[in-house]
């Protein structure tokens, strides 16, 4: 375990954790000599396959520098300017990626769903789309979910199945955000193509990044008519990386032994555990059902304040009074043990 930087930060994102030992020790592999340029090579061809082992068929791979890449250059080569984006009012598409999607698609406009635990549902999408036909509305053109969702939640293979079944009939395509996948996939106990290719997903974001590589994020074409010409927009977009081995080689690291799903499963126990101590807590209220690595709960102000005097970092992201405490593949007992002593005591005992 690499030593703390900036004690306190990792219940902030799990993007504040190290790279794993695997996807470190995959790049230190990669680095033993010189290789070809722009992804051929053969790193990126094993992280390809890697990932159709995964998905266990065939799809077309690319790989991009973040998850606001993939996504807003995925949904940009589903729609024309003039269609729209269904997807939940919390979407990470939506929140936190800059208008990334609107911009990389020339103005496909997202129309926002509610949703209980940031998931839509069948009804809210047929609603969405029978609404409005006229010429003077953007047509809807896709769907995007976020599995796992930006609230801890996760969409069951049925929910999924729904939802693909409603794209077919409105004649929707189907996309997921999969920035936190592999919790996901540790949490329902599931088949990767289990919530993808076999309920319909057209194009999957496949987080890397917050899994427990430094940098970087997948696109997957399960339908691979969409991924034609796709090279051109992540080149034109600036996401082509010419020393592509060293975005491609921590993918074989966390592939090829399991790491991804170790490292999903350690980081979703990371927070089931958080979550049991908050409980106990008589001043804290646990916000919500969590399926995967993040813990919602509602502080008193006081309390949250003396946290962060203590250095203890993490966003009020849901609610007044609602904090997101986020677990990742590095955080450990201790840290767990240490935050909620600080909570405890600030609460009074
Ligand atoms: C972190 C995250 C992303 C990717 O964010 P970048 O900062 O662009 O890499 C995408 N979707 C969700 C739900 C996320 O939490």
């Amino acid at each position: 375990m690499p030593n703390a930087v900036t004690p306190g930060c990792q219940f902030a994102s799990d993007n504040t954790s190290p790279m794993c030992p695997a996807s470190w020790a995959a790049v230190e592999r990669a680095n033993a000599g010189c290789e070809s340029s722009y992804g051929n090579d053969p790193w990126t061809a094993r992280a390809c396959d890697l990932i159709r082992q995964m998905f266990e068929g065939h799809a077309e791979v690319f790989f991009v520098f973040n998850g606001t890449a993939a996504n807003s250059l995925a949904l940009a080569a589903m729609c024309q300017s003039y269609h729209a984006i269904l997807c939940h009012e919390v979407a990470h598409v939506e929140t936190d990626e800059c208008g990334a999607p609107e911009f990389f698609s020339n103005g496909t406009k997202l129309l926002l769903l509610p949703g209980p635990g940031g998931r839509l549902t069948p009804d809210g999408i047929t609603h969405a789309v029978e609404r409005r036909r006229d010429i003077h509305y953007p047509k809807p053109r896709v769907v995007s979910v976020t599995q796992a969702t930006e609230l801890s939640t996760t969409y069951s293979i049925d929910e999924l199945a729904a939802i693909g079944a409603t794209c077919r009939r409105h004649g929707l395509r189907f996309h997921m955000d999969g920035a936190r996948f592999a919790n996901a996939v540790a949490a329902l106990g599931v088949a990767p193509r289990q919530i993808t290719r076999d309920v319909g997903v057209d194009v999957l974001c496949l987080g890397g990044t917050k899994n427990g590589m430094g940098v970087g994020e997948a696109v997957v074409f399960f339908d691979t008519a969409l991924a034609e010409e796709f090279a051109y927009r992540c080149k034109q977009a600036g996401q082509l990386a010419s020393k592509m081995r060293y975005l491609t080689a921590p993918w074989v690291g966390l592939l090829e032994n399991g790491a991804w799903l170790e490292n999903a499963r350690h980081a979703n126990a990371a927070a089931a555990r958080l979550e049991a101590g908050l409980r106990s807590i008589p001043a804290v209220e646990v916000l919500g059902e969590r399926h995967a690595n993040a813990v919602f709960a509602r502080l008193p102000d006081a309390v949250a304040e003396e946290l962060r005097a203590k250095g203890w970092k993490f966003y009020n992201f849901i609610g007044s009074g609602g904090c997101r405490f986020m677990c990742s593949w590095a955080t450990t007992d201790d840290d767990i043990d240490a935050i909620l002593a600080d909570t405890r005591i600030a609460a009074g005992g």
